[in-house]
């Protein structure tokens, strides 16, 4: 058994906090922000996820799992700490690493004994490098420490499924004795033949970017696909699947939408098109992806006009699914954030349900109306709009839907009804990348 000290208790630290204290070792979860500590510890954990309460329940009963605000007695007490503080976009589109490299002063401040000291947070290649000489100058200097990147891919949603059962771990690093300290830590998935992988740092700091860019990219592919599909009267929905069974191409991130959002793919795909400039080395796919899904978004709004006939002033238009992706609370990024600023720019009336992330969005707009289901969100509004594709709606009642709108107006950005039944039905609809049907 490990003693574990997870520097940074977000979305990344506190799965990974609980998923290593799963795996059998006493963690330490610990973050400045005492508001979060005091909740947690209350068990109200803040975030939704899949699973994470009964995982995070279990754990702390078993008495491996805790949680604290006192950054400096975590630090001393491990033996091995996971930085998974937040690396946000800087203005420049840079990642911001103020936090990292603060959490790593705090570590060379209070390093008391031989310890590792393991990234978690996406940074970019060379942050292995500047952390190592923070530590080394800030330290006492007879303690030592050796330095792990160890990348997260963990995927918003479904956050301990991949946190538990990963394609891979990477453990970036400059030595076997410490690639083997971080073998124990992950143990039981060596037991489970998931595969831990040895590389050295940067390498391990590129994939995760390189990972992050090239979905990016392929879901900014399919939604050019799909608005030229729209233009030239093809089917996205066929087209996609059939690509998707290519093995080579595979079916997954080829689902067209409103663009991309997330706390991820945005901020790194910045992050790497910086990078490359600072090399002086072109990026151009990258740099496409990233604005394809700025027209991506954008282009969702106009979508939604020419829906209205361009009368947007004064209609009363329901928004459903806030969060940037089912099954998580996160708006980070959110495209339901741009068109809703949009609606509201132009004078329309916002009314608004997600299953899980009202309160979030309620930070970001507090005038616009919130409601507990979709039922009631939908009554006598003029258009209604899936922004994310939560489970709940794919299989809502198209009938009792027509029924609660003043007009059966739909605007599908996520493809998940079945067009025949809302022709049959005498839905007018726009979606992406397939046939609009205007007919009022
Ligand atoms: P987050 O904003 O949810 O959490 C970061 C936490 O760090 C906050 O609670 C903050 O209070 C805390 N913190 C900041 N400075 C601190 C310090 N000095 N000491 C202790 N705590 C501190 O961020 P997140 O979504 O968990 O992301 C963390 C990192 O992991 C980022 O680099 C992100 O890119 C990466 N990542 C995120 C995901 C994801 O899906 N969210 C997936 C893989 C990787």
């Amino acid at each position: 058994m490990k003693k574990i000290g997870i520097i940074g208790t977000g979305y990344v630290g506190l799965v990974s906090g609980a998923g290593i204290s799963d795996f059998g070792h006493k963690v330490i979860c610990a973050d400045i922000d005492k508001e979060k500590i005091k909740e947690i510890k209350k068990g109200n954990i803040l975030i939704f996820e899949p699973g994470l309460k009964e995982i995070i329940d279990r754990n702390v009963k078993s008495q491996r799992l805790s949680f604290s605000s006192n950054i400096e007695n975590t630090i001393k007490q491990s033996d091995i700490l996971f930085i998974a503080v937040g690396t946000p976009e800087s203005a420049s589109g840079k990642a911001d690493l103020t936090y990292v490299e603060n959490a790593a002063l705090k570590i060379a401040h209070n390093l008391n004994s031989y310890k590792i000291i393991c990234t978690k947070s996406t940074v970019p290649v060379g942050t292995g490098k500047k952390i190592k000489e923070i530590i080394n100058k800030n330290k006492p200097s007879a303690v030592l420490f050796d330095y792990v990147s160890n990348p997260e891919f963990l995927r918003e949603g479904s956050a301990v499924k991949d946190f538990l059962w990963p394609d891979r771990v990477l453990i970036g690093c400059e030595n076997n004795k410490t690639y083997e300290s971080m073998l124990d830590v992950y143990r039981p998935l060596f037991r489970n033949k998931k595969p831990i992988i040895k590389t050295d740092i940067a390498t391990a700091e590129m994939v995760k970017y390189a990972s992050n860019a090239f979905l990016a990219l392929k879901i900014s592919y399919i939604n050019e696909i799909a608005n030229l599909s729209e233009a030239l009267g093809c089917d996205i929905k066929k087209v996609a699947d059939l690509m998707g069974q290519d093995g080579r191409i595979s079916p997954k991130f080829l689902h067209p939408g409103p663009g991309y959002g997330g706390s991820c793919f945005p901020k790194d795909t910045k992050a790497l098109s910086n990078l490359a400039k600072q090399e002086n080395i072109p990026l151009e796919t990258v740099n496409a992806a990233i604005k394809a899904n700025i027209y991506q978004k954008k282009r969702m709004f106009s979508k939604l006009k020419a829906l209205l006939k361009n009368r947007v002033k004064g209609k009363t238009i329901a928004i459903l699914g806030l969060s940037f992706k089912p099954n998580t609370s996160d708006i980070r990024e959110s495209s339901a954030i741009e068109i809703i600023k949009s609606i509201l720019k132009e004078g329309g009336i916002v009314k608004a349900f997600d299953p899980i992330s009202n309160n979030e969005m309620k930070l970001i707009f507090p005038d616009i109306k919130y409601f507990s289901d979709w039922e009631k969100t939908v009554d006598n509004a003029d258009c209604m709009v899936i922004m994310t594709e939560w489970n709940e709606f794919r299989s809502l009642d198209l009938k009792e839907l027509k029924n609660r709108l003043k007009k059966p107006i739909i605007f599908d950005t996520r493809n998940i009804f079945d067009q025949n039944k809302l022709l049959e039905l005498g839905f007018s609809f726009d979606t992406v990348g397939r046939k609009k049907i205007i007919n009022y």
